[in-house]
């Protein structure tokens, strides 16, 4: 725990904004030269990135939220994702707006959503590259959050007094991550139609408990308790399930934020599949979405009592070919109408939960590690082959890592370590994270 750069979850500044503000510009700018550990779960697209920045002797972390690409649903829909997303785990919020261009309307839908943060928000007024230009940060109080900080990102103005603000808003401690000690979080996810709602109401009648309400403390969820397996779960944000509001607006991009949020406030996620069709991009942007938010994944092959010998052989075949990437996840196979399976569900929740907050001791961990890089050394770039110092496990739920090294290793070598590390501890149902610091 010492070990500077990785004592814990550091608090995070999301810094968020439409395409061209300049937001890549700004994170460069905060970070210096200091861009130490860049965040890289192998195997998955990167759309969002996380930096370790330090400012007068503080630790955070800058996620640019930048990389959601418009193109795929809109850039309004884009903005609103960021800036949900951000609400949700960032501790301070930094909205970048193009002081050249002013508010436009996604910035004030951007704002709007921003306002009911109960996070600090920075707007942040880029590109005064001058004196002259400040006129135009005054503009963007109509945003109706607060005094817009004048910035240069390109040039660097402002940058030192925009930092300072940043630091006074980060509390001690990063966020608290919900009450503690409670029944486990569990997110029930996966396409419309895969058989959530069937699978709830399973699950309640199956253990023939009361489903409660429960209040939720954030923004809109209700969850349910269940009890299975002689233990209560918190379902959480399945009001909607409940109530099966499949309505007009139930379009896939709302779907999927709420889908995002599930995942965000639980655990554990269930991603269900149904095993009658083929494995879908939209069942695979939900299993990204799980790792992408480091939470515990179980796949869940619902509707297993329509199966025949063919579509059985088929799916297999399927699953060896498109979820190559999750062998890791736990995986069990359902019936939400018949209730085949369904009892084994707790059992796997258990387990993916246990890997995700296993801790690796660090002598241990060495240990192999030394070992693995003496039969197998990273491969040479540029001549020299990078020299692999010292390990840690920075982090549970899930496992991160940090390798400390001489030189910059490759993907495939990351995934190579990914491997034997789960060779040797196993990480069932959880994602684990590889980062490398480099150190000369
Ligand atoms: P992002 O899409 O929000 O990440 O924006 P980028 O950081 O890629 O910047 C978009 C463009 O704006 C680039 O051409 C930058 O060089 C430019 N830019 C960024 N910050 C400033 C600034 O402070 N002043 C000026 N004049 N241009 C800037
Ligand atoms: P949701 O949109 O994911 O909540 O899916 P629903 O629970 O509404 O289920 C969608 C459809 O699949 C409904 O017609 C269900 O009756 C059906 N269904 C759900 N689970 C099963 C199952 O295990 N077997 C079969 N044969 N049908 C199922």
């Amino acid at each position: 725990m010492s070990e500077e750069g990785t004592g814990g979850p550091l608090p995070v500044v999301a810094v968020v904004g439409r395409p061209n503000v300049g937001k890549s510009t700004l994170v460069n700018r905060i970070l210096g030269r200091r861009a130490a550990v860049v965040q890289d779960v192998p195997g998955v697209t990167r759309d969002r990135i996380s930096y370790e920045a330090l400012w007068n002797g503080r630790r955070f972390t800058v996620t640019d939220t930048g990389g959601w690409d418009p193109k795929a649903e809109g850039l309004g829909a884009s903005i609103t994702r960021q800036a949900e997303f951000a609400m949700r785990t960032a501790d301070v919020i930094v909205l970048v707006v193009d002081s050249q261009v002013g508010a436009t309307d996604t910035d004030l839908a951007a704002a709007r959503i921003l306002r009911r943060s109960d996070r600090p928000v920075i707007v942040v007024a880029n590109k005064v590259d001058d004196e002259r230009s400040e006129s135009n940060a005054a503009e963007l109080w109509s945003l109706g959050l607060g005094e817009p900080q004048p910035v240069s990102a390109l040039h660097g103005r402002g940058s030192g007094d925009l930092l300072d603000l940043v630091l006074d808003a980060l509390p001690e401690a990063p966020r608290e991550q919900p009450e503690e000690g409670g029944p486990r979080r569990v997110a029930l996810v996966g396409r419309p139609n895969v058989g959530k709602s069937s699978l709830l109401n399973r699950l309640a009648k199956e253990e023939r408990s009361v489903v409660d309400s429960v209040a939720g403390t954030t923004v809109d969820p209700v969850d349910s308790i269940i009890t299975l397996g002689g233990e209560e779960w918190r379902f959480v944000d399945t009001a909607g399930l409940r109530r099966k509001v499949n309505t007009a607006s139930g379009t896939e991009y709302y779907a999927s934020l709420r889908t995002e949020a599930a995942i965000q406030a639980a655990e554990v996620a269930v991603v269900l599949l149904a095993a009658d069709e083929v494995i879908s991009e939209q069942d695979q942007r939900v299993i990204t979405q799980v790792i992408e938010a480091g939470r515990a994944l179980v796949i869940a092959f619902n509707k297993w009592d329509t199966l025949d010998e063919d579509r059985h052989a088929q799916l297999e075949r399927e699953i060896e070919r498109d979820l190559a990437r999750v062998k890791w996840a736990s995986r069990v196979n359902i019936s939400a109408a018949t209730g085949r399976g369904v009892g084994r569900l707790p059992e796997h929740l258990r387990a993916a939960l246990a890997s995700w907050e296993t801790r690796v001791p660090t002598a241990e961990l060495n240990a192999y590690v030394r070992q693995l890089v003496q039969e197998t050394p990273p491969p040479a770039r540029g001549g020299r082959a990078p020299k692999i110092k010292y390990v840690t496990q920075a982090d549970v739920r899930p496992p991160r890592f940090v390798v400390f090294s001489t030189g910059f290793l490759e993907a495939g070598y990351r995934r190579f370590l990914e491997r034997k590390l789960r060779e040797r501890w196993g990480f069932g149902g959880t994602p684990i994270d590889i980062s490398v610091k480099v150190r000369e």
